[in-house]
């Protein structure tokens, strides 16, 4: 039996973002699961983070790649964020430059922003492309 269909979300720990994005990936991807890589504030961790948490966050990704067959990254950042606090308009420029270090990794993924917004809703803000 096919274990089912996976993508990948490198999103926030905050347990707000948590079921709106696994929601609207699994609606917007059909995928069957979601796997979910956690950090406070993954955007500015990729950004500025150490070289030991940004390799902790690549090791997460390859797993559920070699795992489960998983060919899209997403990231998120979002509206009042405690671990990564800032208004929106640097929440997007981390995320977008944190999908340029993704994208320095060299994985066969497409890769995905996601702006999750005071009403806890989901908008894409750049992707998926490939690399
Ligand atoms: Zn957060």
């Amino acid at each position: 039996m096919a274990k089912g269909t996976f993508v990948t979300v490198i999103n926030c720990m905050d347990g707000r973002t948590q079921l709106p994005v696994n929601e609207w990936m699994r609606k917007n991807f059909e995928v069957d699961y979601v796997d979910t890589i956690t950090e406070p504030g993954p955007n500015g961790i990729l950004c500025s983070g150490s070289g030991t948490q940004i390799s902790s966050i690549k090791d997460r990704v390859l797993k559920s790649m070699e795992c489960h067959g998983s060919r899209l990254v997403a990231l998120v950042g979002h509206h009042d964020c405690g671990g990564n606090p800032g208004p929106k308009d640097m929440q997007i420029e981390q995320v977008e430059k944190g999908l340029d270090v993704i994208r320095s990794w060299g994985l066969p993924v497409k890769l995905l922003g996601l702006w999750v917004g005071e009403k806890w809703t989901v908008e894409a803000i750049d992707g998926p492309e490939s690399q």
